[in-house]
């Protein structure tokens, strides 16, 4: 049983993350807002400022962004007002909306290029469509089991990233613990999409996530933003190349897992995992900043003039060098991303013995 104490420092931290996530929610607005009243402004603070964070926060802080995502916390009202049915996800249907919301992330990523890359408009539409998704989800479905560990198609990015954690914050959204998703990808430590693979289905949903990412953002950032959406071959290429490129990695990756053992396999996502994140910031530091290779794509801030390219190919280096150290070397800690709150039941125990005394 808790002591006084303890729950009033537990409400205190409590307090302190739901402030945190109010700030974000809010800059969440912010953002959204900007995307359809001044979409130039919007497309840079969205595409070029929190897209370009999100991987590191992922790797290094997956918890933190648990925590804090204004999806998420939009998503989650239908929870917090009380007005969700609170059922439960079978295993066998959380496989199907995984392997639905990789396809989504694979399909919907390309059309960064022909579409939401310099369009404000289209991005508010793509993210109105998302809440709406993940808000009908959580009209049925409990906590994060809806949206945030399903059909959410950053939470394949979050599992292959966050694989390694320094320490486990507090769980400031689920209030107590239903069991909602299993295994629950924020209180399972080391967490990676290979953890649950029973079925092919499971089997499939991470090969594709852990195989083909590192590819596919190759792929990806070999395709210039078409302005031009009635040349065919452009818009074949937006597909062709990051599909190949996941094709190509996911065969890599069978190649070389098939000669390992589990430990060994282990060590291999970890690679896959800082070969993705690592091709990112690669193609995506030296673009922010105009020294992309392929015209103005991608652009936040133009240092052209002002400091040398190798400068900035160091600093990638140095970036990467942490990745790698990360991801691959950095010794395992049996960290979740998240404190598994309270179960349900024995919080409602805990609740009936206090009664009786
Ligand atoms: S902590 Fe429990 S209630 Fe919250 S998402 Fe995980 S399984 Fe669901």
């Amino acid at each position: 049983m808790q002591l006084p104490y303890q729950l009033t420092q537990q409400k205190q931290v409590h307090r302190l993350w739901k402030s945190i996530q109010l700030i974000f929610w809010s800059i969440g607005c912010v953002i959204f807002l900007a995307l359809i009243f001044f979409p130039k402004t919007g497309v840079l603070l969205f595409w070029n400022i929190l897209i370009p964070v999100a991987p590191a926060l992922l790797v290094f802080a997956t918890g933190f962004w648990r925590n804090v995502c204004p999806l998420s916390t939009t998503v989650l009202l239908p929870r917090y007002l009380n007005v969700s049915k609170r059922k439960r996800i079978s295993v066998q249907w959380q496989s199907r909306l995984h392997f639905i919301s990789i396809l989504a992330l694979y399909i919907i990523v390309p059309l960064r290029h022909p579409v939401f890359n310099n369009n404000g408009h289209a991005t508010a539409l793509l993210l109105m469509l998302l809440i709406a998704v993940g808000i009908t989800m959580g009209f049925f479905f409990d906590w994060k089991s809806a949206w945030c560990s399903t059909l959410c198609p950053i939470h394949h990015v979050e599992k292959l990233y966050g694989g390694k954690q320094l320490f486990s914050l507090p769980n400031a959204h689920c209030t107590e613990c239903v069991n909602c998703s299993l295994p629950c990808p924020d209180s399972t430590p080391n967490f990676h999409p290979g953890k649950a693979h029973k079925s092919i289905l499971q089997k499939i949903n991470a090969l594709l996530i852990i195989g083909g990412f590192p590819g596919f953002i190759w792929g990806w950032f070999q395709v210039p933003d078409v302005y031009d959406t009635t040349i065919p071959i452009q818009l074949f290429n937006v597909y062709a190349l990051p599909w190949m490129g996941a094709a190509g990695s996911i065969i890599l990756f069978l190649c070389l897992i098939s000669f390992l053992d589990k430990k060994s396999a282990d060590v291999l996502i970890q690679i896959f995992a800082a070969a993705a994140v690592s091709t990112y910031y690669w193609y995506r530091i030296p673009e922010l900043f105009g020294f992309s290779k392929i015209g103005k794509d991608g652009l936040l801030i133009s240092l052209k003039n002002t400091l040398p390219e190798w400068v900035i190919t160091f600093l990638v280096i140095l970036l990467i060098s942490v990745f790698v150290w990360w991801l691959v070397f950095n010794k395992t800690r049996h960290k979740s991303w998240l404190i598994r709150p309270v179960f349900a039941k024995r919080k409602e125990q805990a609740f009936h013995s206090l009664n009786k005394q």
